[in-house]
């Protein structure tokens, strides 16, 4: 489907207003601009990239280069899409083999989805894939790897739950380099007893990943629920200070009115959005576009 229709929700409380605010004929006074400054804020644009968009466009008005309404939204446009672009850098696959996708995520945000569907992407783009199921923490979370696994006939390197997460990471890379795979996506815990627990066995992991090749892992893919709003900002943080983040996949924009969420995301942190997850299907991840995004979220 298309990308408007899986914003539905983002689209419903932000569009609308938009279109009300800035494609007729109002005057371009201070209650038009509060409102612009609430529908932003309710998206989740957050308070200071509101601000930033509001002022420069406020700007502009003062200095006689906007004179209506829709050249006000013209500029909004222009000025979500300076946003954006910096961090639209899609993800390569360099020459490097395997290469090395370590994913990390706190437990619920669509990890493992993510992983199935990333897998698939792949897949379809006619590289070979095995998976790592280094999340050995949580019982299920195996299971629900292996499954995914079956259903997409990919291999996946596991042991028991409770296993020592980098002893499967370890194998996992033999493995790879073995069967010659493409790319390895390693599965990590979302959860321990501690966030510094957390925080240490992602780092122990890294470690191995990078003692078995040291250019990798090529690829940190944070994933974060985009539902979440400014919450997975503060795990964006925290992921980043322990593990090095290279990239971003937000899931879950098509359940959300959050969909501004990105804005902030990319000026606070100005990392690659990979990916965004737009469904539970596995055709339902994107890879992240400025443009086409900023598009379907306006009227
Ligand atoms: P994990 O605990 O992080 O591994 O999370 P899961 O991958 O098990 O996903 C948790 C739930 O979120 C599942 O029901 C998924 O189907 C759902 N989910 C994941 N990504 C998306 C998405 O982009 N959109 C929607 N609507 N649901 C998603």
């Amino acid at each position: 489907g298309r990308l408007r229709d899986k914003l539905a929700a983002t689209q419903r409380s932000f569009t609308r207003g938009l279109s009300d605010l800035l494609l007729g004929n109002r005057a371009l006074d201070d209650t038009l601009f509060e409102e612009l400054e609430t529908l932003l804020l309710s998206a989740d644009v957050g308070v200071e990239t509101t601000r930033h968009l509001v002022s420069s466009i406020t700007d502009q008005v003062s200095r006689k280069q906007l004179k209506d309404a829709p050249a006000v939204y013209g500029a909004l446009r222009q000025g979500m899409l300076a946003i954006l672009e910096p961090c639209d850098r899609r993800l390569t696959i360099a020459p490097e083999r395997p290469f090395v996708i370590m994913v990390v995520g706190v437990n619920g945000v669509g990890k493992t989805t993510t992983i199935a569907k990333l897998a698939n992407h792949l897949k379809n783009k006619g590289l070979t894939v095995t998976l790592a199921a280094a999340d050995t923490f949580r019982a299920a979370a195996i299971e629900q790897l292996k499954t995914w696994a079956g259903r997409l006939d990919i291999p996946v390197i596991a042991q028991h739950t409770g296993a020592d997460a980098a002893a499967v990471v370890h194998d996992a890379m033999n493995a790879a380099v073995a069967r010659k795979a493409d790319v390895l996506i390693v599965d990590t815990a979302g959860r321990q007893h501690t966030q510094e627990g957390l925080m240490d066995e992602l780092r122990k992991i890294r470690r191995v990943i990078n003692k078995t090749r040291p250019d990798a892992p090529h690829e940190v893919l944070l994933v974060l629920d985009a539902g979440t709003g400014q919450n997975a900002l503060s795990q964006l943080k925290h992921f980043r200070e322990a593990v090095g983040v290279t990239g971003l996949a937000l899931t879950k924009l098509d359940g959300t009115a959050k969909g501004g969420i990105l804005l902030a995301m990319a000026r606070q942190t100005g990392l690659p959005i990979r990916f965004i997850g737009v469904g539970e299907g596995m055709d339902d991840l994107r890879e992240f576009n400025a443009a086409e995004y900023v598009d379907a979220l306006l009227p």
